[in-house]
């Protein structure tokens, strides 16, 4: 509609609609696109795209600039992982990757038990913990926190080598911020900032118990301010135009989505895209979460666990699915564990392979 009405609007003022009609090579409809409609080859200028919205896979993005990518990164709630990657060339030349995780086909037969890489920390042990069932709720009782345990059914910690690594690299520090609404788990403006320093931290210092050391440390992370910006994506999983500053904040996302990071990087042939800005949001509408799991903890998700994952994304990894629970790049956040804190051996490898 906006389209003819340009158009015959443009005839009424110069009278050259009919050569500038037939010059016309892309006509897009009104409200969300779909992939399809903005193929890979096509161009954001000739189809004057930049700022519609493209959605995929239960999520979406803003189209950026020429010369900018933006990749969407949700973590669910039921197993699945949503997300993709699109970027717009220097030229306004669309491509896409759809792939927002990975399925490591060569380990598709191990999926036995491994070893307790701790055999000190077993599930056992969570019940002699006090059954303080008010300190999970106020976040500060006495309870003690829960330990790491590796899911049985994954490969361990130390041994489970998966990792996938998205077009995506913080070549400098990853400078961010707070936003100022409310943020996971009630926490302070204070709390929030040692919580989320520590989720980035435990990516940039390759946080490990294999015994891996650190080969990130150059590229740090360093908190900034607090904001009244926001992180840049909506209530449906879109992330929308960045505003230059890497927000952490909470509020509401897609029912399912527990946490999304939106990065935007600076397309770069032949080395990894150079980041931009992420944002990351906690959806504290639908999912409660907790700063510190205690044995009488159920139905939330652990801030610095969350916020590892989603900090794994920033340096740029890509999930994981399957049967990897014990990789902090495991798809789906897992209530009251505090495992994603502590990276695997696939987590560290990841990072290895782009630091
Ligand atoms: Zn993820």
């Amino acid at each position: 509609m906006a389209f003819a009405l340009a158009a015959s609007l443009s005839a009424v003022a110069g009278g050259m609609s009919e050569a500038r009609a037939g010059a016309t090579v892309c006509e897009l409809d009104e409200g969300e696109l779909a992939v399809s409609d903005l193929p890979s080859g096509s161009s954001v200028i000739q189809c004057d795209a930049v700022g519609r919205v493209v959605t995929y896979d239960s999520t979406g993005v803003t189209v950026p600039e020429p010369g900018t990518a933006v990749s969407v990164d949700a973590m669910s709630t039921d197993g699945t992982s949503h997300g993709f990657t699109m970027e717009v060339a220097a030229d306004g030349t669309v491509s896409y990757d759809l792939t927002s995780a990975s399925v490591d086909l060569d380990g598709t037969g191990s999926d036995k038990a491994d070893v307790l890489v701790n055999p000190a920390r077993t599930a056992g042990d969570l019940s002699l913990e006090p059954d303080d069932a008010d300190a999970d709720a106020s976040d500060a009782g006495t309870g003690a926190e829960v330990a790491e345990v590796d899911a049985a059914a994954s490969p361990g910690a130390c041994s489970d080598g998966t990792y996938a690594t998205k077009d995506q690299k913080e070549y400098g520090i990853y400078n961010w911020y707070i936003g100022d609404g409310g943020l996971p788990a009630g926490l302070s403006k204070s709390d929030a900032l040692w919580s989320f320093y520590e989720a980035l931290d435990n990516i940039t210092e390759s946080n490990n118990n294999c015994g891996y050391s650190d080969q990130v440390g150059a590229h740090t992370a360093n908190f900034l301010d607090y904001t009244s910006y926001e992180a840049d994506v909506n209530s449906r999983d879109q992330c929308t135009s960045r505003d230059g500053l890497s927000t952490w904040d909470a509020g509401n996302l897609a029912s399912g989505t527990v946490a999304i990071t939106c990065s935007w990087t600076w397309p770069t042939p032949g080395v990894k895209n150079d980041l931009r800005e992420a944002d990351v949001r906690f959806n504290t509408t639908d999912y409660d979460f907790t700063n510190k799991p205690t044995a009488s903890c159920s139905n939330k998700y652990d801030v610095r666990s969350v916020g590892t994952h989603e900090a794994g994304h920033i340096f740029g990894l890509k999930d994981i699915h399957g049967a990897h629970e014990n990789l902090t790049m495991y798809d789906t956040s897992i209530q009251c564990s505090t495992r994603a804190r502590t990276l695997a051996k696939g987590d560290v490898l990841g990072l290895r392979s782009i630091y």
